[in-house]
């Protein structure tokens, strides 16, 4: 599928600050398949997925965490508050003995949502390296 990664490639964009899809899911406008919440964080299956197990976990605030690239001090206990979602997730999939987590940040990174969120994928032999 490298022409498909290719055009993906392609297609990522850079931030430009405006709400995202996402906000619609944390305020369930869109209908996603959640496989946990809490006060802070939102997991739900991403709608193209590259594994068997493959969940976003978001912020349900995004207060300018658009990418990770962008981080500031203030974030540092939602980032923590993410990655430790990021685990409860791998348990509730049945995966927690072997998983990847992955962060794309900015066009060269291949993000295209800008609301910050981890990839929580796996079911499958993960490779190395990514593509
Ligand atoms: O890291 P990146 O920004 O490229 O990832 C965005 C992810 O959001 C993609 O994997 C895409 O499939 C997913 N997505 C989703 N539901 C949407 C829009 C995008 O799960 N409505």
């Amino acid at each position: 599928h490298d022409e498909e990664a290719a055009a993906r490639a392609a297609a990522a964009t850079a931030d430009n600050g405006a709400p995202t899809i996402f906000d619609k899911i944390i305020a369930k406008e869109i209908p996603a398949n959640i496989v946990y919440e809490d006060e802070k964080v939102l997991a739900f299956r991403d709608i193209n997925p590259q594994a068997p197990v493959h969940v976003l976990v978001i912020p349900k605030v995004r207060d300018g965490l658009t990418e990770l690239g962008k981080a500031e001090e203030r974030h540092k206990d939602i980032l923590g508050e993410l990655m430790y979602a990021a685990k409860i997730v791998a348990e509730k999939e049945g995966i927690a003995d072997g998983f990847r987590v992955v962060i794309n940040s900015g066009p060269a990174g291949c993000q295209s949502v800008y609301h910050l969120h981890l990839h929580v994928l796996g079911g499958r032999q993960m490779k190395w390296p990514p593509g």
